[in-house]
């Protein structure tokens, strides 16, 4: 197996003179040299046929226990030059320094074939200098969800960071999953993650928060330069090769590229950005559940699977996150204004970059209408109209609400409503009704579902979209398929039980989010009710 690597980071930015895990606060540096620590009996169990294709490493390659070794963190390719990343971030609305990649370990940047750029990056690799008080590893179980809904995010169409293989380290990682004084032994894992960069808002918070301007800068140049090469003019990717194709860091700041415009652009794209990202979540009910902003990426991909949910029913107040239950800042219906606060500390720590405050006020405006803009297009071709008028946003409100009150599975309902006729006057709510958890709920309620229907079938008519057309523009934004809590742990039971199968079962399904599938329709259901209060399907905890 042959990759070819360029590995940018440690080449053009201050790194911490020390190598090796003792932990410790490094100042002026973005990362630390740090070795995956090996592991006992390497396996792997699952990998993304589609990621190891952009790579370009041949399916032979996956098979061999050499890929085992090389992304269980046991060996190395040629090229790979391990580090961990430093950063901070806001937890929760405070401050927390830094923090670091405490249990992801980056092998290299892949250059494909293709010329595209690709970070390889093991999570529960070892201790770090940023391992804090922790351990540097992961679980099973949380490496499943995190492999599965990786891959399952990029299915949907929402950005998010790709998972190239899933290893078992045949070694046990104790965890205590609720923080109730019950420890126990667990299977150990690593997810080999993949994105064309890893920086995180806290990857500048860090540095300005210690006024370090130095490196402040040095990473908001390098990120312009690697992750958004077209605001130099340079073609994407083509700095970031290193192939000569574009413009070197020095080069470019010989020149004076790096002004105050080019930052305002960067700024900008970065809120644009974050503010599809939070369109996409919103449009097929995903909730993070630990939206800090060390768990934001400057790219706006989703980064950090930990204890994300999927809504079942429609409840925008809800969090999967038990370490949130209280306070619930990281519920559905928060994570756009979330997200906004998010991108205001990042504005914070970019500041001193900037002569005054207006651009990058201008990027949180950007923000909030390109975010009002989605939710407008999210109805729209959740509904299946052709374009949104202000009465579309009020319609959906009014069916978000009555969804909640009676009771409406998000995934099914939305689904199903494109089999409601809209050509009847008074539609029935027959294709409806496999969509609610409780019938005495629907019951009480369906009254007012009739009436949301004959409006929304009038609007349809008025609309005038063909049938074909609305059906399709429907199917194309409600996903049939998505990784429902529980289904990601029916998996997690069957291998903790030895028998792994279902693992590529449910990735398969997810391949498709948006097709019918027949035979596969069990991975459509409704939640079960057992999994009202089973761990790991209503209720997450950060162990993980
Ligand atoms: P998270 O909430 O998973 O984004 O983690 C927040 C911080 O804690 C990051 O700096 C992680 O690297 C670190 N962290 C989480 N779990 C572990 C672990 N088991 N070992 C070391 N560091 C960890
Ligand atoms: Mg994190």
């Amino acid at each position: 197996m042959r990759l070819s690597f360029d590995n940018a980071v440690l080449r053009e930015l201050p790194g911490d003179p020390e190598a090796g895990p003792r932990l410790r606060h490094v100042q002026g540096a973005a990362w630390s040299r740090v070795m995956p620590t090996p592991v006992a009996a390497p396996r792997l169990v699952a990998h993304s046929a589609e990621v190891a294709a952009q790579l370009g490493v041949a399916v032979g390659d996956v098979a061999s226990p050499a890929f085992a070794e090389v992304f269980g963190g046991s060996a190395l390719l040629e090229g790979m030059d391990p580090w961990a990343a430093n950063y901070g971030g806001h937890q929760f609305g405070h401050w927390a320094g830094q923090l670091g990649d405490g249990r992801a370990i980056s092998l290299g940047e892949a250059v494909a074939a293709d010329g595209t750029r690709h970070e390889l990056q093991l999570k529960g690799a070892g201790p770090t200098p940023y391992s804090r008080s922790a351990d540097g590893r992961a679980v099973l179980r949380s490496s499943i969800r995190e492999f599965i809904c990786s891959e399952a995010m990029h299915h949907l169409g929402v950005p998010t960071t790709r998972a190239l293989s899933l290893v078992a380290t045949g070694e046990a990682v104790v965890r205590d999953m609720f923080y109730d004084g019950h420890p126990r032994p667990e299977p150990g894992a690593i997810v080999c993650r993949v994105a064309p960069s890893f920086i995180r808002f806290g990857t500048f918070e860090l540095p300005a928060s210690r006024g370090d301007l130095d490196l402040l800068r040095a990473l908001a140049e390098f990120c312009v330069w690697r992750d958004f090469p077209w605001l130099l003019g340079e073609q994407a990717g083509a700095g970031a090769t290193g192939s000569g194709a574009g413009r070197s860091l020095s080069e470019l700041r010989a020149t004076k590229a790096f002004d105050e415009t080019l930052f305002a652009r960067w700024f900008h794209e970065i809120c644009v950005r974050t503010a599809a990202l939070v369109g996409h979540w919103m449009r097929v009910g995903f909730v993070h559940g630990v939206l800090n902003t060390d768990n934001m990426s400057i790219l706006g991909l989703t980064i950090d699977y930990g204890p994300y949910g999927w809504i079942d029913d429609y409840d925008p107040e809800w969090t999967p996150n038990t370490t949130d239950a209280q306070g619930r800042r990281y519920r559905y219906g928060w994570q756009p204004r979330v997200a906004h606060w998010n991108l205001g500390r990042l504005a914070g720590a970019l500041s001193p970059l900037f002569g005054d405050a207006a651009p990058l006020q201008a990027g949180l405006d950007a923000y909030a209408a390109t975010w009002a803009e989605c939710e407008r297009d999210n109805a729209c071709a959740k509904l299946g109209l052709e374009d949104c008028l202000d009465g579309d946003l009020v319609l959906m409100r009014e069916l978000q609400a009555l969804m909640q009150r009676a009771g409406a599975d998000m995934t099914r309902f939305f689904r199903a409503l494109s089999d409601v006729d809209v050509d009847a006057e008074a539609p029935g709510l027959e294709p409806l009704r496999d969509a609610f958890y409780a019938p005495a709920r629907l019951a009480e309620h369906a009254d007012a579902l009739g009436d949301w229907l004959a409006r929304y079938a009038a609007r349809c008519r008025a609309g005038g979209l063909p049938r074909e057309a609305r059906v399709a523009r429907m199917h194309a934004a409600n996903p049939r398929y998505v990784p429902r809590n529980y289904l990601a742990q029916q998996a997690i039971d069957r291998a903790e039980a030895g028998d792994e199968a279902g693992i590529a079962e449910l990735l398969d399904v997810l391949r498709d989010p948006y097709g019918e599938q027949p035979g596969r329709e069990a991975y459509a259901a409704l939640r079960p009710d057992w999994a009202l209060d089973r761990a790991g399907c209503s209720m997450l905890s950060c162990s993980s």
